[in-house]
């Protein structure tokens, strides 16, 4: 299992870091890519958080089969539960301020991954940048929407290559 919004990135208050825990927070996740991949992006977008930028970070799963220590499932928990096959995160690196959509330009960093839900996925997440216009085909989603029309379009067809560390 793995968060969808990490506990520690919600630690201002207690009632913030509790709802992480909620099984609405969890997706099943295998142990390498949770603890590694996703791990290292997480990190990563502290980093840029604690660096003095705001983050905005979308994220979601979808498929069907995993692939972990226990070895290959469709589902868990006597079928209730899906193990998705990809899972992806769209993060937009904007500067502090007020109104966001007013900070986000075409040259803003978006980071945009989607990952396999298999134990032996890659531990560095930089080579599972994708544009975020791939997400969107795969999932059926719009996502960024409340941008402007044409920076939303150049932000989504962009991949990014910027540094993982
Ligand atoms: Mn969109």
């Amino acid at each position: 299992m793995g968060h969808n919004t990490p506990s520690a990135d919600r630690t201002k208050t207690l009632e913030d870091n509790s709802a992480t825990f909620l099984i609405t927070d969890m997706v099943p996740q295998v142990p390498s890519n949770n603890q590694q991949t996703w791990a290292g992006l997480e990190d990563h977008t502290r980093n840029l958080a604690q660096a003095g930028n705001e983050v905005y970070v979308i994220m979601g799963s979808y498929g069907v089969e995993g692939a972990g220590s226990d070895g290959t499932k469709n589902t868990i928990d006597n079928g209730r539960v899906t193990v998705p096959s990809m899972i992806w995160k769209v993060i937009m690196v904007i500067p502090l301020g007020d109104n966001y959509v007013s900070r986000v330009t075409e040259n803003t960093r978006v980071i945009s991954v989607n990952t396999p839900n298999i134990n032996t996925v890659n531990s560095s997440w930089g080579g599972y940048r994708t544009m975020v216009d791939a997400i969107e085909a795969v999932n059926g989603y719009d996502l960024l929407t409340e941008l402007p029309d044409d920076i939303e379009a150049r932000l989504e067809s962009k991949t990014e290559k910027g540094p993982t560390f």
